[in-house]
């Protein structure tokens, strides 16, 4: 069961035979840590580009570890897109460049990974894994936590190329070395045996869609189908992102006023549609549309959208 969870996802993600596949534990907020604890050495530096609030934690762990720089930060745009490549502070000789593939409290999302100059790519894909098909060799290291498109909490799946895997110290913490957990094909410890085994029958599901590309095209319907929905209200519903920045997983968008948005909000839950809130940190609304989300859902939701703006 163990090997077949990470065969399916060596399958589905095409990732080379020069990776190894980690099922670890921590959540994607132990990664943070473990990232810099093992790839940035002595006198080496890494660099963040901070695209919302995981990036930012990611890099506040990184700097407890070492010598940290930032890329690029929309911050003083709150975060409304992504940078471009011509923004990005990379010289090549960093320890590795850090990116957060999509930010859920945001609602953007990379549409195309940035050119490190040979410097190792590390992507947090928590809240994207699996909605797309992408190039594996681009990157050094990925990272997932698995609640979000891969299947329950409790297991984190780390993608990792082999030569990386030679920067992990003798010294450090067993249970932190990626060393450790690729020598023994992450079974060092008792593993999250259920949460892989869920993991397997996510895979399996996602097989039986027809694999990544099939589940990529339904989230990009799905997508579009709230995005016009905002697009085309005459600007009742306004969008977060940047039109060019925004996330196929997290729809953000506001109302006219706060009032508005309460209302919204309350008659949104009174028909059915939980969690639209958005995150308190930006407040607005979030339709969250994991893989998990039917096409049906997002329909239901943009009729929704209409009857209340006509309402008003
Ligand atoms: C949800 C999320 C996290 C948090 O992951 P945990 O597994 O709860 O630590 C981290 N990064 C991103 C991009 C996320 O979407």
């Amino acid at each position: 069961m163990h090997e077949e969870a990470g065969r399916l996802l060596r399958v589905l993600l095409n990732v080379p035979d020069d990776y190894s596949i980690l099922f670890l534990q921590g959540g994607a907020s132990l990664q943070f840590y473990m990232v810099p604890l093992n790839l940035l050495g002595e006198g080496q530096t890494a660099s963040y580009v901070l695209t919302g609030s995981w990036s930012e934690k990611a890099l506040e762990e990184a700097a407890k570890v070492g010598q940290i720089k930032i890329a690029a930060s929309t911050e003083e745009e709150r975060f409304r897109r992504i940078p471009h490549q011509e923004e990005l502070a990379i010289s090549g000789d960093e320890a590795y460049v850090h990116i957060t593939s999509n930010n859920t409290i945001f609602g953007t999302q990379w549409q195309q990974f940035p050119d490190t100059k040979g410097a190792p790519l590390v992507a947090d894909m928590s809240s994207d894994i699996l909605s797309r098909p992408f190039d594996v060799s681009q990157f050094g290291l990925i990272y997932a936590g698995a609640q979000k498109n891969l299947g329950p909490s409790g297991v984190t799946v780390v993608i990792i190329r082999s030569d990386l895997l030679e920067r992990s110290q003798e010294g450090l913490p067993v249970m932190l070395s990626y060393a450790t957990h690729a020598r023994s094909r992450s079974l060092y410890n008792t593993p999250p045996t259920f949460a892989i085994y869920l993991l397997g029958k996510v895979l399996g599901w996602v097989e039986r869609q027809g694999g990544v590309a099939k589940i990529a095209a339904q989230n990009e319907l799905k997508a579009k189908i709230l995005y016009d929905a905002v697009d085309q209200s005459g600007g009742f519903y306004k969008g977060h992102a940047e039109p060019d920045s925004r996330s196929r997983m997290n729809v953000t968008f506001t109302l006219p006023s706060a009032e508005l948005e309460k209302e919204f909000l309350a008659a949104a839950k009174e028909a059915g549609f939980v969690g639209l809130a958005g995150h308190r940190s930006v407040g607005g609304c979030r339709a969250s549309i994991y893989n998990a989300v039917s096409v049906e859902a997002c329909e239901a939701l943009r009729d929704f959208m209409i009857a209340f703006k006509a309402k008003r």
